[in-house]
């Protein structure tokens, strides 16, 4: 271990999970959570772990958890142990990843702690829980729950359930005037009284197990040593503390991140914008500067640099730097931040990550490596998001050239014919392939003093005879990433409707 922070004095490794349940995609809040715990596991050369909380059996889906998956992976954030995002089998020597497939391990803990008397059978009906409630309202007391059941034997239960009546199992709170108290990697010590809970649900009748029940002994058995997560479940910790204590299982440590907050500073959803990962990668964010303007989302690294590698971000990681206030979700520097992680990818690796696009906007575009280094030189200053390429690339397109209705002026301009002309037969005259910038230029300059035009009549022609319509990208751009071939052909084309 090389940073102070990763102490836990009941763990000699480091060793976090990412623990999603899978009721929708992937939040990226979750992503973060997950980004974080990553890091720390990573820049202490322990181990990351993904397990999936799948026990609300009504909103958990598998297709849910593929994609939240699948959004994992495309991040990068690489676990050695859980549920593989292909096969979707268990890698590990924990597993089994998945809670739903666990129930059978709960259900020996809460036995257990039913033998130990720290837990019982509890008999109250829905109803029973209610009234109890609502008398504590009306009295002005705290709404906690007596159940009469707390001391009966487990002998006396055990015959009642055999007669066939429904029991949950409870927790039994421990009778603690002392506080309950850690010292959280974020906030720094948090207390709770012990009295702010009463005996809690461990298995709800009919044997399904709670997420405070799963979540302890999944975190203890799977040896976590850092459990970060998002800070709605500081309020769980208080029970997940007891249960730790009554189970003796070591204590790991936590850390509960801040909020992430829109632009508004309301809490962040749809109304902001897209929420979940993959909503970001179909635009065209790619996953280095997702990772990193999520990493700022709550952490600053210690020199303050803003753009950083995945390597940087292992290095620099450290909890210190996690900050207990809100964080806002800005997304003018998430496209910043996409535009510098884009415009920095080698040429090989940035075509290959905008093909998708093109393919999906159906254009042809040459497969020769000089060309599209070549062609993305001159173009990535103008992206910020890889979609972005799409109008950028167009009017190169290998498909045939399709003369926009908007160029019919044009045509029809007394002298667009000759200038169309003259230019194919300069541009059929050339010597080699392409055509350079500077080529262009004079070659233009010809075509206005041959035919006697200038101006418009002289540009848009030759525009229209380039892309098809007599507006749209600089032509000493375009023209010389066309090869000669191509020019001809949408000179003819052209020529054909005037
Ligand atoms: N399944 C919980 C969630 O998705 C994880 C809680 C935890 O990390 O302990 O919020």
């Amino acid at each position: 271990m090389n940073s102070s922070n990763a102490a836990s004095p009941n763990h000699d490794r480091v060793r976090t999970r990412f623990a999603p349940s899978p009721t929708g995609y992937l939040h990226v809040g979750g992503a973060r959570t997950a980004l974080y715990s990553y890091l720390f596991a990573k820049k202490n050369g322990g181990d990351f772990i993904l397990r999936v909380e799948d026990t609300d059996e009504e909103r958990s889906t598998e297709d849910s958890m593929k994609m939240q998956l699948a959004d994992l992976a495309w991040l990068g954030l690489n676990y050695s142990e859980g549920v593989d995002s292909k096969t979707l089998k268990d890698i590990g020597p924990y597993g089994p990843y998945r809670q739903s497939q666990r129930k059978n391990i709960y259900r020996e803990y809460a036995d257990k702690l039913l033998k130990d008397g720290i837990a019982y059978h509890c008999f109250m009906t829905d109803e029973e829980i209610e009234a109890q409630r609502e008398l504590a309202i009306k009295e002005g007391r705290p709404q906690q729950v007596n159940s009469p059941y707390r001391d009966w034997t487990l002998a006396q239960a055990e015959a009642e359930i055999a007669k066939g009546r429904q029991a949950t199992v409870r927790f039994k709170v421990p009778d603690l005037t002392r506080e309950y108290s850690f010292v959280d990697l974020v906030r720094g010590e948090v207390k709770f009284p012990s009295d702010m809970v009463n005996d809690f649900v461990l298995l709800r009748t009919g044997g399904m197990p709670v997420y405070n029940f799963c979540n302890v002994i999944d975190d203890a058995l799977m040896k976590i040593s850092h459990v970060m997560r998002g800070e709605e479940h500081l309020s769980n910790t208080l029970r997940q503390m007891m249960l730790y204590e009554a189970l003796k299982f070591p204590l790991p440590r936590f850390g509960h991140l801040s909020i992430i907050l829109g632009s508004d500073r309301q809490k962040l959803s749809k109304r902001h914008g897209a929420t979940s990962v993959n909503e970001y990668n179909e635009r065209g964010y790619i996953p280095e500067a997702m990772n990193n303007f999520l990493a700022l989302c709550g952490w600053s690294s210690a020199t303050g640099e803003e753009v950083l590698s995945m390597d940087e971000m292992i290095q620099q990681f450290d909890t210190d730097r996690l900050h207990p206030a809100s964080a806002v979700f800005d997304e003018v520097k998430l496209k910043w931040m996409n535009a510098q992680h884009l415009r920095a990818l080698p040429h090989a690796e940035l075509w290959k990550r905008l093909a998708p696009f093109f393919a999906k906007a159906g254009l042809i575009l040459p497969t020769d490596a000089d060309w599209q280094d070549r062609s993305l030189s001159v173009f990535k200053i103008y992206m910020e998001l890889l979609a972005d390429a799409v109008e950028l690339y167009r009017p190169l397109s290998l498909a045939p050239l399709e003369v926009q209705p908007e160029s019919k002026e044009a045509l029809g301009w007394p002298k667009t014919r000759e200038v169309v002309e003259k230019w194919k037969s300069l541009v059929t005259a050339h010597p080699t392939d392409y055509i350079s910038e500077a080529e262009f230029v004079a070659y233009q300059d010809q075509v206005k003093n041959l035919v006697g035009v200038k101006g418009k009549e002289l540009f848009m022609p030759i525009r229209v005879a380039v892309i098809g319509k007599p507006q749209g990208a600089e032509l000493k751009i375009l023209v010389p990433l066309m090869k000669k071939t191509v020019l001809i052909e949408r000179a003819d084309t052209v020529l054909q409707q005037i």
